[in-house]
């Protein structure tokens, strides 16, 4: 884990390990990825067109980038893998493509990024439990007019960290006629994910919160919309000629990857695919046991409240709580000042849940909740000092 071991100043001079309990944002870099990096960079090159080795290794190892996202999402052989910048550039543009007249169904859970995209999408309120996600899906689906039906939804709410019944939700869809894009951006860090076996159509994420740099992500799925559709970037590589008329190339990689592409955030994210891959039961068992711990501490401390739409049931690194008499803003910068503990406050890009989650619990703060998200390199000892840092704030409040 690359910085895993930086230490962080306080606000009295003291200089500790940071504690980074903000996985869910953006994940620290592996140090497997930093060593893919590495190995690409001497052939630093634009791919595709160029003759020189330095092009002819750089588009292999881009390319093969793309067939190691295609084995980690158990995509089909002939589904579309397109590098795009992140999970928002990939749902933005799977509406860019999505066929006029479609009607999109999707939940007021989900994240901006997966929410607001959409021409006049049908908004599902936020479900009580996950069958009754299925019925409403159900229920939308069936009311949707004729024509082409998408529905969108999140695998894991970087909120609650909740797993969303996405198998049963892609057989609802599929009994409508109706595709399913999922939006799998804090999945894909905490679980394997087999698109086929699932039977999904679209599925999106980013590479920052994979363990690897900012700047690339995926949308994997279905060719034939994206074919269809005019190139999302129009310029260089979407183009096939140029002559007074103008005709874009067929593949929906090519397409939609106009301009030169982000050859070493794609080498990079493969690369944290590759690495996380072998890893996914002991990676669960280890998240498992810090939510335990994190979850129990933070129920025996007064005045701290976990957000949850559904109580229990399976979930991701990812824990949401309010301070009774705190503002969110107030626990997290003393958590950094006071503790080098590193968490987010705010209302996490899913404003209408957040809304829906505080609504639900009666909670008088400031319409914002502080979140703790972990993964590979968090130990004990990260949610121990988090759990006596707040118990220390909030003993200070009484
Ligand atoms: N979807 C979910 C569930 C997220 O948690 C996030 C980021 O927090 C996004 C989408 C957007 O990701 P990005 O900012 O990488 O586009």
């Amino acid at each position: 884990m690359i910085g895993a071991d930086s230490l962080v100043p306080l606000d009295d001079g003291r200089r500790v390990p940071y504690a980074n309990l903000d996985y869910a944002a953006s994940a620290p870099c592996l140090e497997a990825v930093h060593e893919a990096v590495t190995r690409a960079l001497p052939y630093y090159s634009s791919v595709h067109r160029g003759a020189g080795h330095a092009s002819q290794v750089t588009t292999e190892a881009y390319e093969n980038a793309r067939e190691t996202v295609r084995g980690f999402l158990g995509a089909w052989r002939r589904a579309a893998v397109v590098f795009t910048r992140n999970t928002t550039d990939a749902m933005n543009l799977l509406a860019h493509a999505v066929p006029p007249g479609t009607t999109v169904v999707t939940f007021e859970t989900e994240h901006h990024a997966s929410l607001l995209p959409w021409r006049r999408p049908v908004r599902l309120p936020a479900p009580a439990t996950p069958a009754e996600a299925v019925a409403l899906a159900d229920r939308a689906l069936a009311a949707a007019p004729t024509g082409p039906r998408l529905l969108v939804v999140t695998a894991a709410s970087n909120v609650t960290g909740e797993l969303w019944p996405i198998g049963e939700l892609a057989r609802v869809a599929r009994g409508h006629g109706a595709r399913i894009a999922v939006d799998a951006a804090q999945l894909v860090p905490h679980r394997p994910l087999d698109m086929t076996a699932l039977d999904l159509d679209y599925v999106a994420f980013s590479g920052h919160k994979l363990y690897a740099p900012f700047g690339a992500g995926v949308l994997a799925g279905r060719a034939d919309w994206l074919r269809a559709a005019e190139p999302y970037l129009k310029g260089g590589g979407a183009s096939a000629s140029v002559t007074s008329t103008v005709r874009w190339a067929s593949s929906a990689e090519q397409r939609h990857e106009a301009g030169t592409p982000n050859v070493l955030g794609a080498i990079a994210l493969a690369a944290a695919c590759e690495a996380l891959a072998p890893h996914w039961s002991d990676l669960a068992a280890h998240e498992e046991r810090l939510l335990t711990r994190l979850r129990t501490g933070l129920a025996a401390i007064p005045g701290v409240r976990e957000l949850t739409l559904w109580g229990g049931g399976p979930r991701v690194g990812i824990v949401s709580f309010t301070v009774d008499g705190l503002a969110a803003r107030e626990v997290s910068l003393a958590l950094s000042a006071r503790h080098g503990i590193g968490v987010r406050d705010g209302k996490f890009c899913a404003h209408p849940f957040v809304r829906h989650l505080l609504s639900a619990d009666g909670a008088t703060g400031d319409g914002s909740a502080v979140r703790a998200s972990f993964g590979v390199g968090t130990t004990t000892g990260h949610i121990d000092r988090l759990l006596a840092a707040l118990t220390r704030l909030t003993s200070e409040l009484s």
